[in-house]
């Protein structure tokens, strides 16, 4: 009987040769899609996982191919090689970087190296809650702060929050899943407040989105914060989420001390010859950012024109105020087979969109416009 391919299968599917084979027609891709997304069918709009529509590169794609047919080889150089071409892009030695299957891991090996039973994990609310989903299974005690009224980190009650039992303050910037940000001096400050003892981890995932010209990477503050590590993805803006491939950066001894957790081989051949194309393609980032920003602000304006308020974003999605609970709403557009953001408990009105390609998002606005009526959306 054929394996369920959930998002975790596929990673580990795809790391065999028969990966890239997967990626050859556009058919095979849909039915992927299908089995990766449950519930969704081959030509569902998926706007739900905040990926990119574009998928890899196609040097990117060229380099998987060639990586899987020596798929038989543990890929510990090229393991070697990444982390040299990362440390290098940042300016830093090779012992600084860490790399993790997806960024998801690096969050659970930083939970696991400065969390733990007697400690607390601060965290905005809502973010992106992997963090102290994992935390909270090392039986640590999960702080949630609030945004602002402007969906934004409060980084005062966070820092205020910090304490000397608080192994990890977790910073989301752009935040999933209101793609604000918190500024370059903000930041700062921050990092001067919080304990040296706690690990302050910055999740950059969305950092290539970023146009606003307050933010700056944490990077910038990590020789002066030891204690800072900054988490990266190639999932979002690289289009190989489901390839998987994070990584860390930070001081030599908060990486050791989260390498430790790593499983031996976390990251795949393929995706490491994936990830090291991407980086080598410099027109990359600023081609898929300016795609993705340009339809993310059609997409606001449509909804300004539909009397719809949206949550200023940096990223590749957009909160939408629906005027009403999101739940029904989702499976509505689940029926219309557009599959669109899941709830946030603490935002219940307001639907996350994923930015597609300009016609899936065009879609998307043409259903909300005829199953929320603008009067019900603006009351
Ligand atoms: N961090 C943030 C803020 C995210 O939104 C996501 C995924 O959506 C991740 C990390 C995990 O990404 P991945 O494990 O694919 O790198």
């Amino acid at each position: 009987m054929p394996m369920p391919l959930t998002r975790r299968s596929f990673a580990g599917a795809l790391g065999a040769a028969a990966g890239a084979a997967l990626l050859e027609t556009r058919a095979a891709r849909a039915a992927v899609l299908a089995a990766v997304h449950r519930g969704a069918t081959d030509d569902a709009i998926v706007l739900s996982f905040n990926e990119n529509p574009y998928g890899p590169s196609a040097s990117a794609l060229e380099a998987a191919r060639r990586a899987a047919n020596i798929g038989n080889r543990y890929p510990d150089a090229a393991d070697d090689e990444i982390r040299a071409v990362i440390a290098k892009h940042h300016g830093v030695a090779p012992d600084r970087v860490t790399l993790g299957c997806g960024s998801s891991e690096i969050l659970q090996m930083a939970d696991t190296a400065f969390t733990g039973k007697g400690k607390k994990a601060v965290a905005a609310e809502p973010t992106f809650e992997a963090v102290l989903d994992f935390a909270r299974v090392l039986s640590t005690e999960p702080v949630k702060v609030p945004l602002t009224s402007d969906f934004r980190h409060d980084l005062q009650k966070m820092a205020a929050a910090c304490d000397a039992s608080t192994g990890l303050v977790y910073v989301c910037n752009p935040n999933n899943p209101t793609g604000t940000i918190v500024t370059g001096d903000e930041l700062a400050s921050f990092a001067a407040a919080v304990p040296a003892s706690t690990t302050i981890l910055v999740d950059e995932a969305y950092h290539h989105f970023v146009e606003d010209p307050r933010y700056r990477t944490a990077c910038e503050l990590m020789d002066k914060h030891p204690n800072l590590v900054v988490a990266r993805t190639f999932s979002k803006i690289y289009g190989m989420a489901g390839l998987r491939l994070g990584y860390a950066v930070g001081s030599k001894e908060r990486i050791a001390a989260m390498a430790k957790y790593a499983t031996f081989s976390n990251a795949n051949a393929v995706v490491l010859a994936a990830a090291r194309a991407s980086l080598e393609d410099t027109e990359l980032v600023p081609r898929v950012r300016k795609t993705m920003n340009d339809t993310r602000r059609w997409l606001v304006a449509e909804m300004a024109k539909q009397g719809r308020r949206t949550i200023p974003s940096e990223t590749n999605f957009v909160m939408i105020d629906v005027g009403g609970d999101v739940t029904p709403l989702i499976a509505t557009f689940k029926e219309k087979k557009i599959l669109v953001g899941r709830k946030f408990p603490s935002l219940p009105n307001w639907l996350r969109i994923t930015i597609g390609k300009p016609e899936e998002v065009q879609a998307f606005a043409a259903a909300l416009k005829e199953i929320v009526p603008v009067k019900t959306a603006a009351a």
